[in-house]
């Protein structure tokens, strides 16, 4: 049988959308750059939690102390967390729950790009439609724009700060006049999955606005600052009526027990030392990297997170390739960018040294 065609019946609207390609594994000596991963082994305290959770059994769903953890971060106290924050495998499972939950057939939702790649599959499975409103050449959302695109049937409007890919952060005063106009009943998703990376104080932050907009959520993951990737761990914070129809609409039980405990014990103050010392050193080596670059006569827009962005358009694909050649992964947005995550310390220099050497060959 022809394994190209499928013996049962496919939607076409599926068929239609290539599926999530993941950043590949490096070949040779190289790093991985691809995912924005965290570098650092996990903290030896992390991996105890998660060998010692135990696994015959499901996990206790409501997780009422991780929730309670999570909310002080937000200022709720140990009641009002329980009912604020919701709990998922991964931020991105939350992305799905809350479009299955509001967009449905006719419907729509906004999305800025170049952005996180999830954001345009969302809608596949209820129908609706996804809106991509292009972001301004400097890497900034289009915020004007994507009020522009906001109808009568749009339910949902996505903002990532950091951009994902490209790095820089809405401001306060931005998200200010953005939720001063955009419609009461449309949900706004923050995705902050940057957040603990993020250093200017200029930057929105979801803690500080919370209280002020009941349609607004905020996305966090223990997966980028925290780097608990593998483990699948996230959350949402906002108005509990919201968090309802998201475990409607969520698969049960997905969070084991393992990624909770190791998501408790990085909150906790020990872990939270070693955690925040990571970062910095994460935070000083993007700034020495965006630096190098720029040296070398790239376009680099600010990155608040753990990666950088070479708009390089057309070019893009040349770049990933020459990447690849020295056996380093990074990420190609075809025709828009190239996308590398900040990791270890000498993967600075590498991959300042293949930049280096293409700008030579391409005579850019
Ligand atoms: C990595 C990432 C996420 C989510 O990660 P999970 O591992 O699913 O928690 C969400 N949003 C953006 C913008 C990301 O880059």
């Amino acid at each position: 049988m022809d394994p190209m065609t499928c013996p049962v019946h496919i939607r076409p609207e599926v068929l239609a959308v290539p599926a999530y390609t993941q950043g590949g594994a490096p070949v040779k000596e190289g790093y991985k750059l691809s995912s924005n991963e965290n570098p650092f082994p996990p903290l030896p305290a992390v991996q105890r939690a998660v060998a010692e959770a135990p696994i015959n059994r499901y996990a206790v769903a409501a997780m009422p102390e991780l929730r309670a953890q999570i909310g002080a971060l937000f200022g709720f106290n140990q009641e009002l967390s329980q009912s604020h924050v919701h709990i998922a495998a991964g931020s991105v499972s939350i992305l799905y729950q809350l479009v299955e939950a509001t967009v449905g057939e006719g419907d729509n939702y906004v999305y800025p790009w170049p952005s996180f790649e999830a954001y345009p599959m969302l809608a596949i499975g209820g129908g609706g439609e996804g809106r991509r409103v292009r972001g301004n050449d400097d890497g900034t959302h289009n915020l004007d724009a994507m009020l522009e695109a906001i109808d009568s049937r749009t339910r949902v409007v996505i903002l990532c700060t950091p951009n994902n890919p490209t790095g820089p952060t809405i401001t306060k005063e931005q998200f200010a006049n953005f939720m001063e106009r955009v419609p009461q009943e449309v949900l706004v998703v923050l995705d902050e999955a940057y957040r603990e990376l993020v250093t200017d104080t200029n930057a929105i932050h979801g803690e500080e606005v919370l209280d002020k907009h009941s349609n607004l959520v905020v996305l966090r993951t223990f997966s980028k600052a925290y780097g608990l990737a593998g483990l699948r761990i996230g959350y949402g914070v906002g108005h509990p009526s919201i968090w309802q129809a998201c475990r409607v609409t969520g698969i049960p039980l997905s969070v084991t027990t393992q990624a909770e405990m190791a998501a408790r014990v990085s909150l906790e103050t020990e872990a939270q030392e070693e955690l925040q010392a990571n970062i910095q050193e994460l935070v000083h080596r993007r700034e020495r990297l965006i630096a190098g670059l720029r040296e070398q006569g790239y376009t680099v827009p600010d990155s608040q997170a753990n990666y950088v962005w070479l708009p390089l358009g057309e070019a893009a694909q040349s770049l990933a390739v020459a990447f690849a050649q020295e056996g380093t992964l990074v990420r190609c947005f075809q025709g828009e960018g190239v996308r590398i995550s900040v990791g270890e310390e000498d993967s600075i220099d590498e991959v300042l040294r293949i930049t280096a050497a293409y700008r030579e060959d391409a005579a850019l």
